[in-house]
């Protein structure tokens, strides 16, 4: 089936509920037991609900994974993950993570005795020397925020396998729609659904997706015990925005490429991030491991802090907000808002400047979006 079609797919038997041809939303906490022992699928919503069960087949079927485990945010995803480590344990991350990741592992993993070590995500060289026999997963995210670094997934995946170790792929900014980790030879996807999977800036979610058994075992294991998971009116909305994730990337990566060439030529605008410019240095591999370049756009201003500041005043269109991946465009400075949790040498460290703008191109007509950053860098 094409993913056209899988996304349209309710994720559960239309029979089961009154030969509805969309899932419902299972408001109930609790339900019937038949006899002692004997019930129909489901106890408790915090062990398994239909619409949760329905929002994960879909998203196993999108990132061609055997289990989907659904949690209440991209974050509680994140946590699941690393609820498998003991103390002594080691990660191997590429920098430049999203700085709630590195918030969570630092000042939640790290005081009990996890140690995260950060390299850097272009040269899996590296990642094969920092390997020891304590290493348990390697991280990374890929495209990355906000500078839209691409890294090799299967030459990752490689050196994972060399060092027995799983492969761990955040795959929130590329969507299963563009790029899938699992297919490139990750073991592990985590997605913060919040963004593009539910795509309308209208719910927080997350998900961990994988073929492996032990993980999916250990993952649902962790979902019932710590319980963070997503409500049924939240897997509800998300299921719906599902539906027009295909249609929505191809808006979103069309629109972001007409940005990222009109800001290339901009005088006012001394750098862009984007992966699909020719000068963008991973132009060439997310070519090949991606079948778009994505929605978001980033660049540096000249003119430095006030010139980013009159630059977010000025927006017409275009949302000065956090998050990203939604229908509606919504513009941020990285500095003061998605990364400023960074300590200042962290940020000077991932290349975060004062003057630095990241965009979350949304579905509106290209024109317009352009008309907005013309007028919002005069
Ligand atoms: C937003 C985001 C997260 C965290 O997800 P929440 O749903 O906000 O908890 C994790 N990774 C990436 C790449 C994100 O953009």
């Amino acid at each position: 089936m094409k993913f056209e079609t899988k996304v349209i797919q309710p994720g559960h038997k239309p029979a089961a509920v009154h030969d509805a041809v969309v899932v419902p939303i299972f408001q109930s906490s609790t339900y019937h037991f038949a006899s002692v022992g004997v019930h129909n699928g489901y106890e408790y919503s915090r062990s398994g609900n239909p619409t949760r069960t329905a929002l994960e087949n879909v998203l196993a079927s999108l990132e061609e994974a055997s289990a989907c485990v659904a949690f209440s945010s991209g974050m509680a995803a994140t946590d699941a993950i690393l609820s498998v480590l003991v103390p002594g344990d080691e990660v191997v991350a590429a920098r430049n993570l999203y700085s709630g990741t590195l918030r969570l592992f630092e000042s939640i993993y790290g005081p009990r005795q996890i140690k995260f070590v950060y390299v850097d995500g272009n040269d899996p060289e590296t990642f094969r020397k920092v390997l020891t026999s304590r290493t348990r997963m390697i991280w990374l995210e890929t495209p990355t925020n906000p500078q839209l670094q691409v890294f090799d997934i299967p030459a990752l995946a490689a050196v994972a396998k060399a060092g027995k170790v799983p492969l761990v792929v955040d795959n929130t900014f590329a969507s299963p729609y563009l790029q899938r980790p699992l297919a490139l030879g990750a073991d592990v996807i985590i997605h913060s659904t919040t963004k593009y999977i539910s795509g309308h800036n209208d719910v927080v979610g997350g998900a961990v997706l994988t073929n492996d058994a032990w993980w999916t075992e250990k993952m649902r294991f962790f979902q019932n015990t710590a319980g963070a998971v997503p409500g049924p009116m939240d897997c509800y909305l998300t299921l719906r925005g599902i539906k027009t994730l295909p249609l929505r990337m191809r808006q979103h990566c069309e629109n972001a490429q007409a940005i990222a060439e009109f800001l290339h030529a901009h005088p006012k605008v001394s750098h862009v991030y984007y992966p699909g410019l020719p000068s963008h240095p991973d132009h060439a591999l997310a070519r090949r491991q991606m079948s778009g370049f994505g929605g978001m756009v980033s660049f540096d201003i000249k003119g430095g802090k006030i010139a980013a500041q009159a630059f977010f005043d000025k927006m017409k269109v275009m949302h000065f907000a956090e998050s990203l991946g939604g229908v509606e465009s919504l513009a941020c400075h990285p500095q003061t808002m998605s990364h400023a949790v960074l300590t200042e040498p962290e940020r000077i460290a991932a290349g975060i400047t004062e003057n630095m703008v990241r965009l979350s191109i949304g579905i509106e007509h290209p024109e317009d979006l352009i008309e907005d950053v013309r007028q919002a860098l005069g």
